[in-house]
């Protein structure tokens, strides 16, 4: 029986040679890696991953699909995790023994969960090389937006705080079946070596950026009003009648550390 795909999981089966090609192109997987594919369905991606590495670990939710991803094991080099991305702990793969301890992650992720699978995967940026994600354009677009643009929002400013966000290239409608209703990309994502915030700061760090921008019309002296007053936004070289779309990230950092001291 053909699989019948599920809405609910987000199965958009890559299906364009061209686009496959194209992402491991980018991947550039080296068979020391140690990759883990996220959402490996049909294996549209896990199929010419299995030709370049010497192992490889992926997540799948729907048990449906195991029996036709173990049908691409011929070499015995595949891994399957039946689990749930969100809930997967990525820290059982610290003790590995590949050359390459860090991970690199790669997906056609389901576009219901690519928020939160991000900000869960910020606290795992220490044991990642680097990410290849295909996701929702406005997605994609959201994550690299610079400064003032109209898309700059909090997913950009904690994304560019942790990662470096490269958007690659983007994927039309066709190449996936069944067919969505939104177009797609690819985006590369390398985690930033030195946080300009501590660990056990990024809760309130986070906090902070989403009240900045609960009210994107109104100037920061407005929405952080009990948080920050106008002279601690001036100390830390902010001028107050910005608007939160207004602020680097640089910018955020610098309010952050002005508040911290306050408090
Ligand atoms: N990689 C395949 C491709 O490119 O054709 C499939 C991509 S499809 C957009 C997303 C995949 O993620 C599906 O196989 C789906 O079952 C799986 N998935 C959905 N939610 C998941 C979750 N929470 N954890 C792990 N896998 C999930």
């Amino acid at each position: 029986m053909p699989h019948r795909a599920k809405k609910r999981l987000g199965q958009n089966f890559l299906v364009d040679s061209n686009v496959i090609a194209k992402i491991i192109d980018s991947v550039n997987p080296q068979d020391r890696d140690h990759i883990i594919e996220i959402g490996p369905g049909l294996g549209a991606l896990t199929r010419p991953l299995l030709q370049r590495v010497d192992r490889l670990d992926v997540i799948e939710l729907d048990r449906d699909l195991l029996p036709e991803l173990r049908k691409l094991d011929v070499h015995a080099k595949l891994c399957v995790h039946n689990n749930d991305v969100l809930e997967f702990d990525f820290t059982r793969f610290r003790q590995s023994n590949f050359a390459h301890d860090k991970l690199r992650l790669i997906g056609n992720l389901p576009y219901n969960i690519s928020t939160p699978l991000l900000f869960q995967l910020m606290n795992h940026r220490a044991s990642i090389q680097d990410m290849h994600f295909m996701l929702q354009k406005e997605v994609v677009e959201r994550m690299c937006a610079s400064v003032g643009a109209h898309d700059y929002g909090r997913l950009s400013v904690m994304m560019q705080l942790h990662f470096e966000t490269i958007p690659l290239f983007t994927v039309a409608a066709e190449c996936f079946k069944p067919t969505p209703k939104v177009e797609s990309a690819v985006v590369r994502l390398i985690p930033r070596v030195d946080l300009a915030i501590a660990n056990d700061q990024l809760a309130d760090f986070s906090g902070l950026v989403r009240q900045a921008f609960s009210q994107r019309r109104k100037t920061l002296k407005n929405t952080l009003r009990g948080l920050c007053d106008t002279n601690l936004l001036e100390a830390a070289g902010i001028d107050s009648s910005k608007r939160p779309q207004q602020l680097t990230v640089q910018e955020f950092i610098a309010l952050f550390h002005q508040f911290s001291r306050k408090t």
